[in-house]
C-alpha cells in the first residue's frame, strides 16, 4: 500500500513595522510564505503550485496576501529577519 497526499510548509519570513492597508496604522507585521507539497508515506518530496505570502497586521488581525518578491526584500528570503538592536 501506498500513502500519499499533500500538506502545506511554513516558513515564517519575520515581522516588520508596516502601514497595514485594512486599519491604516503603522503595525508591527508578521510575513508567513506557504507552499504546498506532494508528500510520499507523510516525506515532502516536491513542491506543488506557486509560493505564497500572507502578511498579518499585528493590530488589527487583517490578513492580505503579499507579492512574493517584494516580501522577501523585505523581510529577506531566507526567513533570517534581522534581529531588531535593542538601546
Ligand atoms: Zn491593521
Amino acid at each position: 500500500m501506498i500513502i500519499w497526499g499533500f500538506r502545506s510548509r511554513n516558513n515564517v519570513l519575520g515581522q516588520r513595522v508596516l502601514n497595514c492597508p485594512n486599519c491604516h496604522r503603522d503595525a508591527m507585521t508578521a510575513a508567513v510564505q506557504s507552499r504546498r507539497w506532494f508528500t510520499l508515506f507523510f516525506i515532502p518530496l516536491f513542491p506543488i503550485g506557486a509560493k505564497k505570502t500572507v502578511a498579518q497586521c499585528g493590530l488589527c488581525g487583517f490578513r492580505y496576501q503579499v507579492d512574493n518578491e517584494r516580501a522577501e526584500a523585505l523581510y529577506g528570503p531566507t526567513g533570517n529577519a534581522p534581529v531588531p538592536t535593542q538601546v
